[in-house]
């Protein structure tokens, strides 16, 4: 079985002989290669949607694996009971539909350690949610596959709380990257991600122009306003734009990504 890049990454960091559940599995193609590649050992596929359901169950069947991916029909981590799986893959939603599951579903967390999300849009809302939930962001991959840019983010559960924060004071302490160097703090480092940002791979580079380029368009269209608060909100969008600029500009451009 053929997997894109983009799937084939999130599997690459499911531990060997795991129990998973894939959330939105749509053809349940991450599930069934898991089982196959002996990463999983079980799986379920989830999914709310009656079409991708039936879908998902066709693929099972067709691969004879039955036995060992449970296709069910729920919203988000209604589809698990607690304790039932140590790994939790969500890949191909927005951020924010990502994080509306994980805090919806969080009392089916237990036992999960580890989170494999892949976010289209909004990759900050998850970062912030792994931080403010004492999850870990253990590692991140910018990917490009057929013009589209994707990113994987991996959260470990902690230990403890204080080591979660612990570990998560040093990740987003303030950072100086590039060269002159310019210093990143929390909130920029959940925007950029904080091991994408040291990466600082082609691919980055090309996401955050295409970024720039949007933000631009945005502060364009906000014309000339005699209101104060809405002059307010474009200044600050510019100013926002310019950091943007000066961080893409000092930092390295000829890395090639590790796609
Ligand atoms: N995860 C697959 C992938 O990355 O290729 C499929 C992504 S597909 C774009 C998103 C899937 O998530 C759809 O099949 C949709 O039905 C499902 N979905 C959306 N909201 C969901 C929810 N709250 N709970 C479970 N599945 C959901």
């Amino acid at each position: 079985m053929k997997l894109s890049q983009r799937l084939n990454t999130i599997c690459e960091w499911i531990p060997g002989g795991s129990r998973l559940a894939d959330i939105g599995s749509d053809h349940a193609l991450l599930p069934t290669y898991a089982v196959q590649e002996g990463r999983a050992v079980f799986a379920v596929a989830g999914e709310v949607n009656r079409g991708p359901y039936n879908a998902a169950s066709k693929q099972v069947a067709e691969a004879g694996l039955k036995n060992k991916i449970d296709v069910r029909l729920g919203d988000g981590l209604a589809a698990i009971q607690p304790g039932e799986v140590d790994v939790i893959t969500i890949a191909g939603m927005g951020g924010a539909l990502i994080v509306r599951i994980l805090t919806e579903g969080k009392v089916k967390l237990a036992g999960v350690k580890r989170l494999i999300l892949q976010p289209n849009v909004g990759e900050d809302l998850v970062r912030r949610w792994l931080l403010e939930e004492g999850w870990l962001l253990t590692a991140e991959r910018m990917l490009e596959e057929d013009g589209k840019i994707y990113e994987v983010l991996v959260g470990d559960r902690a230990e403890s709380a204080e080591q979660a924060q612990e570990l998560n004071n040093r990740l987003y302490a303030d950072t100086q990257i590039g060269e002159p160097p310019i210093t990143l703090g929390r909130e920029q480092l959940l925007e950029f991600g904080p091991f994408l940002v040291q990466e600082a791979s082609s691919v980055f580079h090309e996401k955050w122009i295409g970024e720039i380029a949007k933000l631009e368009r945005v502060a364009g269209s906000m014309g000339r306003s005699d209101s104060e608060d809405a002059r307010g909100k474009k200044e600050a969008l510019e100013r926002h734009i310019q950091f943007l600029k000066e961080v893409l500009a000092c930092l390295p451009k000829d890395k090639p990504s590790s796609n």
